[in-house]
């Protein structure tokens, strides 16, 4: 039997690089998509708890390859929970989620719905992988979603180890084109927050966030930047068990 594939994203049913990464997923297995029905990007691994969450079926000229398709009033993580608990008519071999606008490298992994719906997909126990373009506002994902599907094929080939799921990020348009596959650690990176402040109509203010990205390692060459940057494929094997180990045992010397 060929093997089910899930596939969702945060930047919405609609957008072009879920369709791309589906129908790339089409040549390696039967395709379910539950995506949000919404753009979600940005919004981690927030769930839905306060409300219903529905499963709208989308039509099947949005996307012909696949099984059936299901717009999910809810978050990225929430597509993931219900399509397993309630969707998919047999359990998935792969969930993959993308392929995203825009990269999610370095700390911005951490603020992804496009890895959160892998993760939740690693946390319920089948092998996944978030897919990303590293450039934003592009239409074309058709490259990508090549490179997406060499990468699912090879963990659908070998399998992941419990609680491991992979990070790709694909470049856009590199001269002499994408030149392989690099695996990766995130670049330490972070935000310099800069909220602009403006008056509404009744004069009160709001804020709106336009901080700016700064990688504190641009000198690295191991990292997910440093790769994207040099014309590679980006693969970070990454986990969502944030124990810090190596400081438990100084912890407990803290005598609590
Ligand atoms: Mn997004």
């Amino acid at each position: 039997m060929r093997p089910l594939i899930l596939v969702s994203n945060d930047d919405g049913i609609a957008a072009p690089g879920i369709r791309a990464l589906a129908e790339a997923m089409a040549e390696l297995g039967d395709v379910v998509i539950a995506a949000p029905i919404t753009e979600q990007s940005a919004v981690g691994h927030a769930i839905t708890i306060r409300e219903p969450v529905r499963a709208h079926p989308w039509p099947k000229e949005a996307f012909p390859f696949a099984e059936a398709a299901y717009a999910v009033t809810g978050t990225p993580a929430d597509c993931v929970k219900l399509a397993l608990s309630a969707l998919v008519p047999r359990r998935p071999s792969l969930v993959v989620s993308g392929i995203n606008n825009g990269p999610n490298t370095a700390v911005n992994i951490i603020y992804s719905g496009t890895v959160s719906a892998a993760t939740e997909g690693t946390m319920l126990g089948i092998d996944s992988v978030a897919f990303s373009l590293a450039e934003f506002g592009q239409t074309d994902f058709s490259e990508a979603a090549r490179w997406a599907k060499r990468v699912a094929a090879e963990v659908l080939a070998r399998g992941l180890p419990p609680g491991l799921l992979l990070n790709v990020n694909i470049p856009h348009n590199v001269e002499g084109g994408i030149r392989g596959i690099q695996t990766t650690r995130q670049a330490r990176s972070r935000w310099e927050d800069e909220y602009q402040t403006r008056h509404d109509p009744q004069n009160q203010p709001y804020y709106w966030n336009g901080g700016r990205f700064v990688n504190l390692e641009a000198d690295a060459t191991d990292t997910d930047l440093a790769a994207i940057e040099a014309g590679y494929v980006s693969v970070t094997p990454i986990h969502y068990d944030l124990t810090v180990y190596t400081y438990l045992d100084e912890l407990k010397t803290w005598g609590f």
